[in-house]
């Protein structure tokens, strides 16, 4: 299951004068997709290394990481239980709760308050278990790290400009680790997806130790996490439609939006190489179709 992959590089049509490619990690899996697939790639290693066969996870009650680390679970054999943010009766008509349930993850729904303590929830509830494997919201770990970092390998090595969206960091830290590891001179392009997200510089430079070859766009949030405009939506209608290509409206709808924009802007040289990783999470539109309605 983490050995062959399906993960081509395409070159978007409608940008002609650069080229631009886009590594497609969403079509890894349709439900373990993109960012997630890789994190959890090196995270399952590690708890069959401790031989833990429950994996206890965080997340949002519209979490693409819930819904892979459920489907992951099943493919492995393993059971799984998550913390789900917010009340259950809110959640009850949730896509994609449902796809977690059909996996067998047990879901635990949890206030916002208790969520933030994840530790101590995990103490609370699994003390008693020795089987039971603590993965972080998201995923983020150095597991997910050294995941993320293997895009490198499958990419060119002459990338000028490479983008991600980011939410915790975690993929955009393994990125630019796998940068660095291979010596390579492209810049990584960072777009955080919530309001303030200058934070997720020290948070990549946690794992990397440097930041010199980053670039972060803390302006293409659209409003904070899981907010969009109309603006934001009619892109992804344009988008879609003339790519074939789906994009979420979460996070890399945002991301494709910037490069755009920056393209518009002249930002980048007409000889420039520029890749978009496509992390995936497709599902996410599932949550959102009402906003999907005006157009
Ligand atoms: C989870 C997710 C991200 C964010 O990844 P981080 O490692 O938390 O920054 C980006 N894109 C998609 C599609 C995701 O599902």
């Amino acid at each position: 299951m983490f050995t062959d992959i399906y993960s081509p590089l395409q070159q978007l049509k409608h940008f002609s004068e650069n080229q631009i490619f886009v590594k497609r990690d969403d079509l890894i899996d349709p439900y373990i997709s993109g960012n997630k697939w890789r994190k959890l790639k090196y995270i399952l290693a590690a708890a069959s290394e401790q031989q833990k066969n429950h994996l206890v996870t965080f997340g949002g009650a519209y979490s693409n990481h819930l819904v892979a680390t459920a489907a992951a679970c099943s493919r492995k054999g393993l059971k799984c239980t998550a913390f789900v943010r917010g009340e259950k009766i809110a959640c009850v008509n949730n896509e994609m709760l449902l796809l977690c349930k059909l996996y067998g993850m047990k879901l635990i729904f949890t206030d916002r308050l208790s969520y933030k303590h994840k530790a101590s929830l995990f103490e609370k509830y699994f003390s008693e278990d020795s089987n039971a494997f603590f993965v972080d919201e998201g995923g983020a770990s150095a597991e997910a790290v050294k995941g993320c970092a293997e895009i490198i390998a499958e990419l060119p090595n002459d990338i000028d400009h490479l983008f991600c969206a980011a939410g915790t960091g975690t993929t955009a830290a393994g990125l630019l680790s796998g940068i660095y590891q291979h010596g390579l001179k492209t810049t990584l392009h960072v777009i955080p997806v919530l309001k303030g997200g200058d934070f997720i510089a020290d948070e990549i430079l946690k794992y990397t130790g440097r930041n010199d070859q980053l670039v972060l766009h803390t302006n293409f949030h659209f409003g904070g996490y899981a907010k969009t405009t109309p603006v934001l939506i009619d892109f992804i209608k344009k988008f879609t439609a003339a790519e074939g290509m789906l994009i979420d409206p979460v996070y890399t709808a945002k991301m494709f939006y910037a490069i755009d924009s920056l393209y518009t802007d002249r930002y980048f040289k007409p000889t420039d190489k520029i890749v978009a990783l496509h992390t995936g999470g497709l599902l996410g539109l599932l949550g959102m179709k009402d906003r999907f309605n005006e157009i």
